[in-house]
């Protein structure tokens, strides 16, 4: 299996974990909503929280017994939708803090989703195909009353991907009697996944990147880009941007980068699925690391490879005006502080990646339907759903003193915070 860009979510300098992280942002949304403070104190619990143990017959036929998570933080909009990521590190805190994080993502993209996420403590690098293939149908049984395409509907995350989905998705429907696809999604485009789906999260980073650049009348054509990581999320970005007039004059993966202040040939350098970490034998430009990369003076920097690269210890010396989350938490709070007083504006994940779980919806209601989208379909619909979250989240954040974060998080915040007002707590 291929080397996730997941791996370094934390460093020992900034150990804020998950979940720490994703209640802080919910008090600091909440302190700007008038929401009721029972609501928000239920928004800081999971709903629900299976953890298993999944027996697993090695390849030399002795049992390995590992542990698996699924935490469901909120359905009041509509079913749990989450990743599934099968790293040494996963905990039980780590997936219910990733779990909040999506009901805000689903919520300020305004899908009739919860959030959810879950996982197993493995290294899916040192199980052979076969025994993924055995782990991942083995936690689906376990996790067949808690999932479905009305319930919970996972999605790959990092160590999983398409075809770990197709496991899950069969595992499930040979036990339920019928083909299920809209279990999971995120699936082989054979067997109902979406056409568009793998680019979705570096597109959406592109447009809301597109109309940033606009908010604060700096046109693309005139605009220079950083990108750290080249890989599904920063290659599909990078390439966007410089395909719509951008000038990238840097990219990276997890070795450093290369820079070329007149533009690099975005296509021309291999992405991370294409041949991995191909990036600094690309004769371009000049090379630099990675901490220099984030440190260049351009106008847009595009943090696409891991968590936790923006900290207090580099913050100041960011040049970018904008900073367009492409990677999932690349800011530390400490930074986040640090931008705000800068006035640089920083462009959360929660709407700048949004794009995958986006697709996700999209590829959902194939599957309910039985009817595949075409590529054009997905991306005209991909456009007009980004265009309206932005829209949302720039009202928010004209009509109010805060930053983008804060805005995004205000718009989620008061779509679930309205629902479970109307819906009521039952009984
Ligand atoms: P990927 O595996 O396709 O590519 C990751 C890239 O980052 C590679 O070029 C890798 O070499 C580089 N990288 C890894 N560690 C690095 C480091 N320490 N410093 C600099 N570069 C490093 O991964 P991806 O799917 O593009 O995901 C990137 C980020 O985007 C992750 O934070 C992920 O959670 C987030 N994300 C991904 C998706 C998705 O569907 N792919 C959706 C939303 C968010």
């Amino acid at each position: 299996m291929a080397k996730s860009a997941h791996e370094e979510t934390t460093t020992d300098r900034d150990p804020e974990t998950a979940l720490e992280t994703a209640r802080h942002q919910l008090e600091r949304a909440a302190a700007h909503v008038d929401v009721d403070e029972g609501v928000v104190e239920r928004l800081k619990h999971p709903t629900k929280v299976l953890s298993g143990s999944i027996p697993l017959e090695r390849d030399d036929g002795t049992v390995e017994v590992f542990t698996g998570y699924r935490a469901q933080h909120d359905d009041v909009r509509g079913p749990y939708k989450g990743g599934l990521r099968y790293h040494p590190d996963v905990t039980e805190d780590e997936c219910v803090g990733l779990a909040m994080w999506m009901t805000w993502k689903c919520a300020v993209m305004d899908l009739p989703f919860g959030g959810a996420k879950g996982g197993i403590v493995a290294d899916p690098k040192e199980l052979s195909e076969d025994e993924r293939e055995r782990l991942t149908r083995r936690f689906a049984e376990e996790m067949r009353d808690f999932v479905g395409p009305t319930r919970d509907i996972p999605a790959p995350d990092m160590g999983t991907d398409a075809q770990t989905m197709a496991w899950f998705m069969d595992a499930y429907s040979m036990q339920e009697g019928e083909t299920v696809p809209g279990v999971v999604t995120g699936k082989p485009p054979l067997i109902g996944g979406s056409y568009g789906r793998e680019e979705a999260p570096g597109r959406s980073v592109a447009i809301v990147t597109r109309e940033a650049a606009n908010y604060y009348d700096l046109s693309l054509d005139d605009a220079t880009v950083a990108v750290q990581g080249f890989g599904s999320v920063g290659a599909n970005a990078a390439r966007l941007l410089d395909e719509w007039g951008a000038t990238v004059v840097a990219v990276s993966d997890i070795n450093g980068g290369v820079y070329d202040p007149d533009g690099l040939a975005t296509r021309e350098i291999s992405a991370h699925d294409e041949q991995p970490e191909a990036v600094m034998g690309t004769d371009a430009g000049s090379t630099l690391t990675n901490a220099e990369l984030l440190e260049l003076d351009v106008d847009i920097l595009v943090p696409a490879a891991v968590g936790n690269v923006l900290t207090e210890d580099n913050a100041a010396a960011v040049q970018a005006d904008i900073v367009v989350e492409g990677a999932n938490g690349p800011t530390t709070t400490a930074a986040d502080r640090i931008f705000a007083e800068r006035e640089v504006a920083v462009i959360p994940d929660i709407i700048a990646n949004a794009g995958g779980v986006t697709v996700s919806y999209f590829e959902w209601l194939q599957d309910i339907n039985r009817r595949q989208w075409t590529v054009e379909r997905v991306r005209e619909e991909l456009e007009s759903e980004m265009l309206s979250a932005w829209d949302d989240v720039r009202r928010e954040f004209e009509a109010r003193d805060v930053t983008w974060r804060d805005a995004a998080y205000i718009v989620g915040l008061s779509r679930v915070a309205e629902a479970k007002s109307t819906r009521g707590l039952w009984p």
